[in-house]
């Protein structure tokens, strides 16, 4: 087994866990930085439409804690919010500092692309995030799957995982970062990377931390669902001729009583808009046309980047459909990124607060920033202090180390039997998901995606690695099952429609009720699930 010793660990190579190794390693700390692949590649922010809300000259201070307050609904940790608020400034200077070009837009900042550009923004970011990375000290972990955290005494003590070539690796770190991002993936219907399937949730869970408000899922409205072609996120800002119809060729935007513009119900109405589209595609299909977008505005992005697929979207119409985008639930910090663990820190999508049952268009970037800065500095802070004179840590004692051998064997051991294939697994999963744990959710229907889940469950434990996939699909299982779980028992108990929420047998908000967040926590393997009232 690999032994690796750090003072600082980041766990994810997104936005949030590059900016907080920058930060850390400012303290002179040695930090390393793991991905599940290359650095900075299988993001979800490589994804993204690269745009930042945060203060801007148009924008206020009052405008953007007002914007996030009412898109949450009630459920936003205020503290949090706050920080965000008040730190999102600093934060555009860090990107500044880092030579990442921005533009003001509406209610912040965005990625300044080239002119005619046709790549997505995310990965103009993450290319210059990644190249800035040679000139750092920072370890650098690619292909490494963290499997587990290891916590002694209370405390966290560094991270297990295997490298892609099925080599097990402990790492010995004083200070851990999670930065880990989201979950989109567990759904069948999702614009995220593939291999975002909630790590970090469950890394959390079996690590004894609290998680809230997972039942919060915000879908995007606007997904290409043609089928034989990838699921592709149309990002606006959309043309003025671009339409949205149904199988009578009815505007939907009209008849749905949206009476905003495309672009604006996309970023200010996500969660009805999502909705509203979902029931209108349950009566028949709904298309996008382009055909009537003047040919020069085909020179610009995202229109370039249609123009570049085979599939001839300025010629006819296609199917659409909404599709997930985002968990707003996940760990818990406070304002300087600490978890209740002590040593661990968290940042990015992995965390909950900000967005309450819903997440404001261009919050999640900035709250990478704000976030990843602060979870940085602390860890920075935290692992001085706990080694101030003893410099790195030393590698696990002996019986630890047995312990972690014991527990890589259990991994990669092999079993007689027959089992499913992996794959054929996680597509049911992500049925059951889409299925069941939707947009337009019921009792009824959640009670039998739970009776689906239990039996899923015993086929996933009757799976062995008999290839080194299977090794790393396994563990995918095993985390995409325990947040389906969680998901569809916290929506079952939610008995209210709120923000990105939709229990069509509770259709209204009930704020006497359920103005509460959901606490879930794993006690000797069973998920509890809790409810309290927000933190103010
Ligand atoms: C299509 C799309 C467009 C978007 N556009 C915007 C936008 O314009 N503005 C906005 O504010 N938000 C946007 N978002 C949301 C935003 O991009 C994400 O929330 C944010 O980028 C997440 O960053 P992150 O650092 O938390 O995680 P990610 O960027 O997803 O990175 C996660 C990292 O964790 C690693 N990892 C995961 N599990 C493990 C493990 N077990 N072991 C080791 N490593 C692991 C992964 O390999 C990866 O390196 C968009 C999202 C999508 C999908």
């Amino acid at each position: 087994m690999e032994e690796i010793s750090t003072d600082i660990l980041v766990i994810g190579s997104g936005l949030s866990g590059i900016v907080s190794a920058f930060e850390a390693e400012k303290s002179g700390l040695s930090v390393s930085l793991v991905g599940k692949f290359t650095i900075g590649m299988g993001t979800n922010t490589s994804m993204a439409n690269g745009a930042f809300t945060v203060v801007n000259s148009r924008f206020s201070k009052e405008d953007h804690l007002k914007a996030t307050l009412e898109s949450g609904k009630g459920l936003n940790a205020l503290h949090l919010v706050e920080a965000l608020v008040e730190n999102g400034p600093h934060a555009m200077e860090v990107f500044r500092e880092y030579g990442v070009p921005l533009v003001e837009w509406g209610m912040g900042y965005a990625v300044a692309r080239p002119e005619n550009s046709s790549q997505l923004p995310g990965i103009l970011l993450m290319k210059s995030l990644v190249e800035r990375l040679k000139g750092h000290s920072i370890r650098l972990l690619p292909g490494l799957v963290i499997f587990d955290l290891v916590v002694e005494e209370g405390e966290i003590r560094g991270a297990f995982g295997f490298f892609r070539d099925g080599k097990p690796c402990l790492i010995r770190s004083t200070a851990v970062i999670l930065a880990a991002g989201g979950a989109g993936a567990i759904y069948r219907r999702n614009d995220n990377q593939r291999s975002i399937l909630g790590d970090g949730y469950a890394l959390a869970l079996r690590a004894g931390l609290s998680l809230f408000d997972l039942e919060f899922v915000q879908f995007y409205p606007l997904v290409l669902a043609e089928p034989r072609l990838s699921t592709f996120i149309f990002l606006p800002p959309y043309p003025k001729e671009m339409r949205l119809f149904d199988e009578k060729g009815e505007d939907l935007l009209k008849k749905l009583n949206f009476r905003v513009d495309l672009n604006r119900a996309v970023v200010t109405q996500r969660d009805r808009f999502s909705i509203a589209l979902c029931e209108a595609s349950q009566r028949g299909d709904v298309y996008v046309d382009l055909t009537r977008v003047p040919e020069k505005k085909w020179e610009y992005y995202p229109l370039n980047f249609l123009k570049k697929s085979k599939f001839p979207f300025r010629e006819r119409s296609f199917l659409v459909s909404p599709a997930v985008h985002f968990l707003m639930g996940g760990v818990e910090i406070d304002e300087r990124g600490r978890t209740a663990l002590p040593g661990l820190f968290a940042a990015g999508e992995v965390v909950w607060g900000v967005h309450g049952a819903n997440r404001l268009g261009g919050n999640a970037l900035t709250e990478c920033v704000v976030f990843g800065t602060a979870g940085g500095r602390s860890a920075a802070e935290y692992a001085r202090l706990k080694e101030s004179g003893h410099g790195a840590p030393n590698l696990f004692s002996d019986s630890s180390k047995k312990r972690w051998e014991r527990k890589a064997n259990a991994y990669v051991k092999k079993s007689r039997g027959m089992f499913d294939p992996t794959r054929d697994l996680l597509k049911d999963l992500k049925d059951i998901a889409w299925r069941y744990a939707g947009p337009i959710r019921g009792e009824e229907s959640l009670r039998e995606g739970l009776d689906r889940l239990g039996s899923m469950e015993k086929r996933i434990e009757r799976v062995y690695p008999a290839t080194l996939k299977d090794l790393f699909k396994k563990r995918d299982l095993e985390n995409v099952a325990l947040l389906l779980k969680a998901i569809l028992k916290g929506s079952l108990l939610r008995r209210e429609s709120r923000g990105s929420f939709f229990r069509k047998d509770f259709p209204d908000q009930d704020d006497p009720n359920w103005l509460r967040n959901t606490c879930y926590r794993l006690e000797r393997g069973e998920l509890q699930i809790t409810h309290q009232p927000p933190k103010r």
